[in-house]
């Protein structure tokens, strides 16, 4: 079985080699991922400082899985908590799921944060566990300032779908106003990217901050792709 435990103690094992460390948090993310999977990895590149070339900081791999790890213990207690309330909702007759579904059991193609899976570089700038902590006060019925994914207060950035606008947080693109259409609509990323130059951090340079030369690099990638 595939199990997070196991993989994030991969991650830590200093006795292999970087690509079967990296690959070992890869599963990790895999198993849990608040942002997505593609947000997610591309917010701990930048979060850990993971460099371009591993072998520049072998650590920024375990740093990285434990800033996932942190948040996923957050989650699995609440988590816990929401299986146990359910079961005692059976028992008492009351099958139907409460609306709003609990955040982690929400799918992404009618969520407000479809943006993080068809842009890897929009997501909230908090650390998972904050993001996660923040998930779980709303859960408890808690009202939060600003975004609710990210808690940005900035005013909203307007998107036309042609027919309509959609509201999104400055942020990291949360629908706060959907299409008066009813329809969720793709989000459809500002700059192309490429996403296997982000799987091997062609944003990051060496020494673990963003290359600078980068956004040009990769259009030209995305040129030559197509
Ligand atoms: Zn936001
Ligand atoms: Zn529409």
């Amino acid at each position: 079985m595939t199990s997070f435990p196991t993989h994030r103690t991969r991650v830590h094992d200093a006795r292999l080699p970087l690509h079967r460390r990296h690959s070992a948090l890869r599963t990790c993310i895999t198993l849990f991922a608040p942002y997505g999977f593609r947000a997610t990895y591309h917010h701990l590149t930048l979060s850990a400082a993971i460099p371009r070339r591993l072998e520049a900081d072998p650590d920024a791999l375990v740093r990285a899985v434990e800033e996932l790890h942190e948040a996923r213990v957050l989650w699995l207690a609440r988590a816990e908590e929401y299986a146990a309330q359910r079961r005692s909702e059976k028992r008492a007759g009351r099958r139907a799921v409460v609306n709003p579904r609990p955040w982690w059991l929400q799918s992404w193609w009618e969520g407000s944060n479809r943006a993080w899976y068809e842009d890897p570089f929009r997501h909230p700038s908090l650390r998972l566990a904050e993001y996660v902590r923040r998930q779980n006060t709303m859960l408890d019925g808690a009202g939060l300032p600003g975004c609710p994914a990210c808690g940005d207060d900035r005013p909203l950035e307007s998107i036309s779908t042609g027919h309509g606008w959609v509201e999104l947080c400055r942020g990291c693109a949360w629908v706060l106003a959907p299409c008066p259409c009813g329809q969720r609509h793709r989000f459809v990323p500002q700059t192309p990217f490429n996403w296997k130059g982000i799987w091997q951090r062609a944003h990051m340079s060496d020494d673990g901050t963003p290359n600078p030369h980068w956004a040009r690099a990769s259009q030209l990638d995305v040129a030559r792709e197509s």
